[in-house]
């Protein structure tokens, strides 16, 4: 197999930013020129557009993802010993914010080949100090949230759906509508991180809710506590987006339903390529949500998982391991609830998953090459 030219990568924002080069750089010289950095017209105007993208009633930027889950556990007066309930397979911010509030993480394990949170584990980890639950949309489909929702309202409980890798998925309802990731709970928070399915060229994020109090509850904990100019009723935080990613963003939002079509068409490749073989186990797509495929993710069977990842890089192929270790065993998270053993199917996964190359730039050509060097390595 003869080498592709251009360098495989796991998301390839170069060739992507050439398509859109010159509306992005003229979108940012215009920034320049306005000189109105935060919060000017191009904030506004992104805003309003997901909004209307996302059929969210109310759409607030913020600085990161992770921001907007800590502002928006904050602007649900969240105290601490309030108990928390994540999944444990996940990107660390999720629990973090919990904890750096002083909340309790409360982590249940998740649902082998989708990877999604396991609502039935959620509900036996309900107590009476239960007060959220945030379910995470990984990899690019939704949790089951029609069950979640089920479970919070039976439970008075409020819910976070961290959608910093889902953004533009569709939960389908058991009677058939459909509504965005990030929209149906309490609040819904993302990330612009640039390698998300919607990154910008920095750090960004945003917070969704259809709820006007929390929305104006929002803004203010984000600028300051600020409810008028130096006025302060509560403690905030510092979270702002900057006006260049807006402007930025503005131009990839128009672009971002192609995104995940280029998205699925990649990972179609992979699961006809993968079909049935006795060591790689393709992704499931859940039946009520589509997929954006934010990554697309094995799980290798019998297969040694170093080997393979150094052979791939022999042949410049890069796959990454999300997540090599569960939360309940990362160091900072250690607690006395649980030990290794407690959560079987995020263990399993951690020590059996690898990601391959996904992003919108990918051809049939590199995709024969990665997965005829996958399928070599595991014959
Ligand atoms: C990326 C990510 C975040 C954090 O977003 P940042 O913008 O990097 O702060 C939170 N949760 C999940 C699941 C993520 O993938």
């Amino acid at each position: 197999m003869d080498k592709i030219s251009r360098k495989i990568q796991m998301v390839d924002l170069k060739s992507q930013y050439e398509k859109i080069k010159t509306e992005v750089d003229s979108a940012i010289q215009n920034v320049l020129n306005n000189t109105a950095f935060i919060n000017g017209p191009e904030v506004k105007a992104f805003q309003t557009e997901l909004e209307h993208y996302l059929g969210a009633k109310h759409v607030i930027p913020c600085a990161n993802g992770t921001d907007a889950l800590q502002i928006a556990m904050m602007a649900l007066d969240l105290k601490p010993g309030d108990e928390v309930i994540t999944a444990d397979f996940t990107y660390v911010a999720t629990a973090e914010v919990i904890a750096l509030l002083g909340l309790k993480p409360v982590l249940v394990d998740v649902i082998p080949n989708t990877f999604e949170i396991d609502t039935a584990a959620i509900e036996k980890a309900i107590t009476p100090k239960t007060k959220a639950i945030v379910p995470v949309h990984l990899f690019g489909q939704c949790a089951d949230m029609e069950a979640i929702m089920a479970l919070a309202k039976k439970h008075n409980l409020y819910v976070i759906e961290d959608t910093a890798q889902a953004i533009g998925a569709e939960y389908i309802f058991s009677d058939g509508t459909k509504k965005k990731a990030g929209t149906i709970g309490t609040i819904g928070c993302t990330s612009f991180f640039p390698s998300k399915n919607l990154g910008c060229y920095g750090d960004g994020g945003a917070i969704f809710t259809n709820d006007d109090t929390l929305a104006t509850k929002i803004r203010i904990i984000a600028n300051h506590g600020q409810s008028a100019q130096y006025i302060h009723d509560s403690i905030g935080v510092n979270s702002r987006l900057d006006s260049i990613q807006a402007a930025i963003l503005r131009i990839k939002l128009r672009d971002l339903d192609h995104y995940a079509a280029a998205r699925n068409k990649a990972a179609t490749y992979y699961d006809k390529a993968f079909a049935n073989h006795p060591k790689l186990i393709t992704p499931a797509r859940a039946k009520f949500s589509n997929h954006v495929f934010h990554q697309y993710t094995l799980q290798l069977n019998g297969v040694d998982r170093t080997a393979l990842r150094d052979f791939l890089a022999s042949k410049d192929i890069p796959a990454m391991i999300y997540y090599p270790i569960p939360l309940h065993l990362q160091k900072a998270y250690l607690d006395s609830r649980y030990k290794a053993g407690d959560f079987p199917v995020t263990e399993k996964l951690c020590a059996s998953v690898m990601s391959l190359p996904m992003h919108t730039e990918l051809d049939e050509e590199t995709l024969k090459y990665i997965t005829d060097s996958v399928l070599d390595f595991c014959k």
